[in-house]
């Protein structure tokens, strides 16, 4: 196929090769109509340079939505970086990595992703200052996933208002997938609310752990098996592991009023938000409810502050809101709704944000 045609959607797209290190990467910027773009750098042992392409650049576009919804001044990017992370990482390797970043001079912001870690970026921060997320000491905001599990309570409060019309969590029961950084935290915030849960977990560390929180709390849980969390009769399923999950097999096994969770792309395709739709199933559009760890990361460059990031996380709250009414309004799905939110608000801001990040550019590029 034609490169350029391969890429048509994407502003720019950077082959970054480093012999003495082994690095080889892809950086794809895909829009920076609302600011620079921000995205994270993954590490995957990818088959073929093809595969390898064909996901940053599926996955950069995505950022250009979750940035737009999450109300940042940012546009969507992505890297990917050729190789396996449990074997092929050195901190060379990432400095050489950050001189690309560098390379591009300020219109891509980068931090971790699957297959890399904050200490990863500490390298890298040492070639260019376009680097988020890194702990708190190095001058970053630290743990991303306290943001991302308020995002995912206050996606939870607005899809209770919307079906039952109250905010209150409690007396509800939920199905949760996965008790890592964000699950574990939602469980908890919903044991101590008074809400009834069945969770999974492939890790029993993390299963024995909150299972000893709700018998101190006295409160109710269920453990179940990975594969039989489909069909728990809670009220809201929360997917808080991986993708792909809602598909042709789990839809029909269903029986909550609603899917609400962290798990990037939880829709295998994106027919299946109709099947939810035609199931009475609300659905509330991952990008959406997980935008905390971005809202946190983006915040880094005016420098952290937690009470900012949790205001503008409850953002999500609204959102997840007017999404819900417009979809119901205009007979279409939630991500249909979602999708079409963000094309409006890229459309209606960007004479505004160019502006403004040219004014602001020349003091981000300054880390405190
Ligand atoms: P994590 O790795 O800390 O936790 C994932 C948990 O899921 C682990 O405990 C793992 O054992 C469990 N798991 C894996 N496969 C499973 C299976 N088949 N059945 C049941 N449990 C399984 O990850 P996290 O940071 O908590 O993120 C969870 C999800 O949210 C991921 O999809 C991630 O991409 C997404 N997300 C996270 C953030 C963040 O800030 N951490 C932000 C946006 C999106």
């Amino acid at each position: 196929m034609d490169m350029f045609e391969q890429i048509r959607e994407h502003e720019q797209v950077v082959f970054c090769n480093d012999e003495a290190t082994g690095l080889k990467a892809i950086i794809a910027i895909h829009s920076t109509r609302l600011g620079p773009a921000l995205g994270g750098c993954r590490m995957y042992p990818y088959k073929t340079v093809d595969d390898a392409l064909e996901d940053v650049l599926r996955l950069s576009k995505g950022m250009t939505y979750k940035c737009a919804a999450a109300d940042v001044d940012f546009g969507g990017g992505k890297a990917v970086i050729i190789g396996d992370p449990t074997k092929d990482k050195s901190p060379e390797l990432f400095r050489a990595f950050g001189q690309f970043v560098e390379s591009i001079q300020g219109r891509f912001y980068t931090g971790t992703d699957m297959g890399t870690d904050p200490e990863d970026f500490v390298h890298a921060l040492k070639e260019t200052n376009c680097i988020v997320g890194v702990d708190e000491v190095y001058g970053g905001s630290g743990d991303s996933s306290v943001p991302t599990a308020q995002g995912v309570i206050f996606g939870l409060q607005a899809t209770s208002k919307a079906l039952w019309d109250t905010d209150d969590l409690s007396g509800k029961s939920y199905s949760i997938q996965g008790l890592g950084k964000v699950g574990y935290k939602v469980a908890e915030y919903l044991l101590e609310n008074g809400a009834d849960l069945y969770v999974t977990d492939i890790n029993q560390k993390a299963i024995d752990q909150i299972v000893q929180k709700a018998k101190e709390m006295g409160a109710g849980i269920k453990v179940v098996n990975s594969d039989e969390i489909y069909s728990q009769p809670a009220d809201i399923f929360i997917p808080c592991a991986m993708g792909g999950i809602i598909n042709d097999d789990t839809i029909p096994q269903l029986q909550v009023k609603a899917v609400v969770g962290s798990a990037n792309n939880q829709l295998k395709e994106e027919r299946h938000g109709h099947i939810l739709q035609e199931k009475g199933i609300l659905y509330a559009p991952d990008y959406i409810v997980n935008a905390g760890g971005l809202i946190q990361v983006a915040d880094e460059l005016y420098s952290p502050n937690k009470e900012r990031v949790l205001k503008k996380t409850k953002a999500i709250y609204n959102s997840l809101l007017n999404i819900y009414r417009q979809a119901e309004s205009e007979g279409i799905t939630t991500v249909e709704a979602a999708n079409k939110f963000c094309e409006n608000r890229i459309e209606a801001r960007t004479r505004r944000n160019s502006f403004f990040s040219h004014m602001k550019r020349p003091k981000w590029a300054v880390r405190m």
